[in-house]
């Protein structure tokens, strides 16, 4: 077996040895030696990509093999280089190597994002990614899988962090909308490209409306689209001749990334000679002016999530770490450590 790190524990059986390291961008996790990294910055042992977002995929664009699923690599080549071996496994398949079979499970973020179930055999670790136990428009609620040791994303993992139904809030974002048309002003929300724009521009596409997005967006968008039996409805790019007419004298709403809002309501109000209204979509929008639609499960779910699951321990990630792994360890009597 070699030397063990100190800081490693035991498996049921002691056949294995294992310690799980938080690194700046994602973390590893050692087995008898064989490391496993997740969201990491860089591969290294079995590298594994749960999700697009910036944070945890800066890996797909690095030398060396790494796993991820086809649409975590789309979404990812539609905006950045891909770099190296990727291999792709759809949510619900399972891989073998060497002493672990890992796999492949819905974590219910944004399209295509996937938990990891790393089973030794005499010990199983989930790793969730970032996750949403209810789902959303464009994923599945979270499957819920057996393990021993839970790694949870614990970004809003304070009880303070209770969204209102995902239906009420979308209902509220096409009323705003429509509002803001009938008071002769433009309706522009910030939407983050990977995961949030897709949501919001299926949402709107089932209005009357028009609905416009940014480039960015409109490659992302598209991207999916072609590569997947996928269909978001009809928008159209605001750098398409038909959609510069419409925001000349038209009704419509539009989509922008987020840190580009300031920059394309000015030029919009330049173009159509009306006000602009900004609001922007994200659960951190709790506590703000915006609309909370969240990708991530609020602390209830995740509380509900870890008890479904009721693991022999639980390791907490991301956002909140400390306060939920004591919260798990208060109301569910579970063995919860923070990660930093
Ligand atoms: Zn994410």
């Amino acid at each position: 077996m070699g030397g063990h790190p100190e800081d490693a524990e035991r498996s049921r059986d002691g056949r294995h040895w294992y310690s799980i390291r938080r690194l700046r961008y994602g973390l590893t996790v050692s087995v008898n030696g064989e490391e496993i990294s997740l969201d990491t910055r860089k591969p290294k042992g079995i590298t594994l990509v749960s999700h697009a977002h910036f944070d945890h995929s800066l890996s797909l664009g690095e030398r060396g093999e790494k796993y991820t699923t086809p649409g975590t690599l789309s979404y990812f080549s539609a905006l950045r280089e891909p770099y190296g071996e990727i291999k792709t496994l759809k949510i619900g398949s399972k891989i073998k190597m060497d002493d672990v079979e890992i796999g492949f499970l819905e974590s219910g973020h944004i399209f295509h994002s996937s938990q990891f179930l790393m089973d030794f055999g005499d010990i199983s670790i989930l790793y969730t990614g970032d996750l949403n136990p209810k789902g959303g428009l464009l994923a599945e609620p979270a499957e819920r899988e057996e393990c021993d040791i839970l790694i949870i994303d614990s970004t809003y993992g304070s009880p303070k962090y209770v969204f209102p139904e995902r239906e009420e809030t979308e209902e509220e974002i096409r009323n705003w909308v429509e509002e803001e048309v009938r008071r002769g002003k433009i309706p522009v929300l910030g939407v983050y490209t990977i995961g949030k724009a897709q949501e919001i521009t299926k949402l709107l596409c089932e209005t009357q409306l028009t609905v416009i997005v940014h480039p960015r967006i409109n490659k992302v968008n598209s991207k999916l689209e072609e590569e997947f039996s996928l269909n978001l409805g009809d928008y159209l790019s605001s750098g398409n001749i038909e959609a510069i007419k419409i925001i000349e004298d038209g009704e419509f709403v539009l989509l922008v990334p987020p840190n580009l809002g300031h920059r394309a309501i000015r030029k919009l109000e330049e173009m159509s000679g009306r006000k602009a209204s900004y609001r922007r979509v994200s659960g951190w929008e709790i506590f703000g002016e915006g609309f909370p639609l969240s990708d991530h499960g609020d602390f209830p779910s995740l509380m509900e999530f870890v008890s479904d699951i009721s693991p022999r321990l639980v390791y907490t990630v991301f956002g909140h770490s400390q306060r939920f792994a004591k919260e798990i360890k208060r109301t569910l009597g579970i063995e919860a450590r923070g990660l930093p």
